[in-house]
């Protein structure tokens, strides 16, 4: 787990300065922030959003019902990263949750999701797409950052499919 000492303060930068961005653009529905940072073969991603994309309300689950909807849309989420964001099938990528939590603040809430990735190579050379409203219907902005060694790129996903080559 050495790699998480390495990646984590690139993570927290990238993350931080999504933040910012997303302070002028405020709490928007239908948009997130991805930001994933790699290290060879080993990555985290972090995802941003407002819960309403995710869940479809933003208010504190108090019935059983909502309850459920939460529980539900979290191991959606859990369960279906990997269809959101695509590796090339050659490189064996596999998804391990770090956390998935929804922050409330009054009347909205965002939530906040990290992921450890594992890949028996490293990406380097490969292509990778984005595909979150196929999963998430509502989710259809998002503002993506990666970082690998000496790559940096960062893609506005407005439609399934986009992606870009990782060099
Ligand atoms: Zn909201």
């Amino acid at each position: 787990m050495k790699f998480i000492s390495f990646l984590f303060p690139i993570l927290v930068a990238v993350t931080v300065e999504a933040g910012e961005h997303r302070e002028q653009g405020k709490h928007e529905h239908g948009h997130g922030q991805v930001a994933i940072a790699f290290e060879g073969g080993h990555g985290m991603i972090s995802l941003d959003t407002p819960a309403e994309s995710i869940l479809g309300f933003e208010h504190q689950a108090k019935s059983e019902k909502d309850k459920k909807a939460e529980t539900d849309a979290f191991s959606k989420l859990e369960k279906s990263i990997g269809e959101m964001i695509v590796f090339a099938p050659a490189l064996k990528c596999q998804f391990l949750k770090d956390k998935i939590e929804r922050k409330i603040q009054g009347n909205h809430s965002d939530i906040e999701a990290s992921f450890h990735v594992q890949c028996e190579k490293s990406p380097m050379g490969t292509p990778i797409s984005f595909s979150f409203q196929k999963v998430f219907p509502k989710l259809r902005d998002v503002k993506v950052q990666f970082i690998a060694e000496k790559v940096q790129k960062s893609l506005d996903v407005k439609k399934d499919g986009m992606g870009f080559e990782i060099k």
